[in-house]
């Protein structure tokens, strides 16, 4: 297995990685209690289905890497959304609205010993305007004589109803064969960033720091912010803008102008569309504002943008709102804050004057360089040799693990593969991934050093 890493690796192949690709995003959606978390659950739990498990992210995720049949697709759950006693029939399908423009697929949950309500009805008629493939998931059916209301859901013309019991985790696998088939390879917005393509970047951050602002200002006219009205939503489009002397194509931009004008459930499809924005760029630029201090919102955006491997930079707005005591303050929380990502090159601009806009395309450039940098085996091992000539590991417990040999096997972002005799200290370690950064500048890329011990 260790093996297979290495021949894996082609070191003359440029086009080992020519794209990046999102997968496809199934969501899933109904009233509240139908058994939908219990549902997401049931998925991410069994079968080899992934959970990343990101201290303080997780509890605040919308949406999970799953696999299916040897299919990659991201789940996304809605399980997690406040519950709105008034309105509910709106604000459910509102809700569910906001999820299924952004996936690919959608499970629609529904429950299968009450049958369809009219709360549900609602959510249907969202679903037809929509033309996107929906799975039908009568839950709760624990056993068989429970069958007997599942039938009337045929009314609801979405075809057959897939009995589930998310509880037992019957039936969920018949479902699973039939969403991974209804799914696309890709994501329909994201698919493949072919090389020489321009280049994608996600504009991220919080809402009111700026993004549409400084999207317009980029873009070089104030444009009128289309408002999608529930119905009339469009698809999230890529805006194409000239920076720098070169075109960069900003994904989901539609998202960012789409006024955030439902008061529930906001900020959980912010998050949402954050991730899927993430998933389809290559480069992410964190929109922060000076107006206040870095918020749980900034860093749970920051630690999005991280996590995704994407190349970043970190863009601060409303420099224009600047004085004396309010930078004090910025710096320390720049030092405390961002310190994790200080590798991430940093851009004061204001979106209002326009103040700094041209150092954002230097910025991503350094950024997506680096993502893309790839060290040749033979650099990358005589730095080794030299690093631990000079800075042996620590001796533990009269041993010293030997570093063995050391590899690249992927850009975008770098991640390498050191061959080693004995686990290394995670001091260690960390020592090594700051002298590579240095050494071989990843300024503005997330790097990644893993080990593979042999005996
Ligand atoms: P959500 O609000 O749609 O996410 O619903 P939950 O997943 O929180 O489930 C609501 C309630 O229904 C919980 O008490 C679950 O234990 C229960 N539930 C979910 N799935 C099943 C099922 O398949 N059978 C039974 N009997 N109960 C279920
Ligand atoms: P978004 O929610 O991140 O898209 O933020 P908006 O672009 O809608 O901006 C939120 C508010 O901040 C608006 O009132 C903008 O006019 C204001 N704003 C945006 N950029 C700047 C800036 O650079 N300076 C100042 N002073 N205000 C700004």
């Amino acid at each position: 297995e260790e093996d297979a890493a290495v021949l894996e690796f082609d070191e003359d192949d440029e086009d080992f990685e020519p794209y990046v690709a999102a997968p496809p995003a199934l969501a899933v959606i109904g009233r509240p209690n139908v058994g939908k978390s219990t549902l997401v659950n049931r998925i991410t739990r069994s079968k080899e289905a992934v959970v990343e498990d990101v201290p303080g992210v997780t509890r605040d995720r919308v949406s999970y890497d799953a696999e299916w049949n040897g299919k990659d697709f991201t789940l996304v759950d809605t399980g997690g959304w406040e519950q709105d006693a008034r309105g509910m029939h709106k604000r459910v399908a509102e809700q569910a609205e906001m999820a299924v423009d952004e996936a690919d697929a959608v499970v629609f949950v529904v429950d299968g010993l009450v049958g369809a309500t009219a709360v549900d009805e609602a959510v249907v008629r969202m679903l037809r305007r929509k033309k996107k493939p929906v799975l039908l998931v009568a839950n709760k059916i624990d056993a068989p004589s429970q069958m007997s209301e599942v039938y009337s859901l045929w009314n609801l013309g979405l075809g057959e109803p897939y009995p589930v019991s998310a509880l037992h985790g019957t039936g969920t696998g018949d479902l699973l064969d039939a969403a991974v088939k209804a799914l696309p390879e890709f994501a329909e917005h994201g698919g493949m960033i072919p090389t020489g393509g321009p280049r994608r970047v996600a504009l991220v951050g919080r809402p009111n720091v700026g993004k549409s602002s400084l999207l317009n200002k980029l873009a070089g006219s104030e444009r009128v912010v289309v408002d999608s009205v529930a119905g009339t939503t469009m698809d999230p489009v890529d805006e194409f803008i000239e920076l720098g002397g070169e075109t960069w194509r900003f994904v989901d931009t539609a998202g960012i102008r789409r006024r955030q004008h439902m008061a529930s459930g906001s900020e959980y499809y912010a998050m949402l569309r954050t991730q899927r924005a993430l998933d389809k760029a290559e480069v992410a630029v964190v929109l922060l504002s000076v107006e206040e201090p870095v918020s749980e919102q900034d860093v749970r955006i920051i630690q999005m943008a991280v996590d995704s491997g994407r190349a970043l930079v970190v863009a601060y707005n409303k420099w224009d709102l600047m004085d004396e005591e309010r930078r004090y303050y910025l710096e320390r929380e720049v030092t405390r804050d961002l310190a994790h990502i200080a590798w991430a090159p940093r851009v004061n601009v204001s979106a209002l004057t326009g103040w700094h806009k041209d150092k954002l395309a230097p910025a991503l450039d350094t950024a997506l360089t680096s993502w893309g940098r790839r060290i040749s085996t033979g650099r990358l091992n005589a730095f080794l040799g030299e690093l631990v000539a000079a800075t042996p590991h620590p001796v533990r417990g009269g041993k010293q693990p030997r570093i063995l040999f050391a590899t690249q096997p992927s850009t975008r972002p770098p991640r390498f593969v050191l061959f080693t005799t004995g686990f290394l200290d995670p001091g260690y370690r960390r020592f090594i991934t700051r002298r590579l950064r240095e050494t071989f500048d990843f300024t503005g890329s997330p790097i990644e050093v893993s080990m593979r011990v042999r005996e």
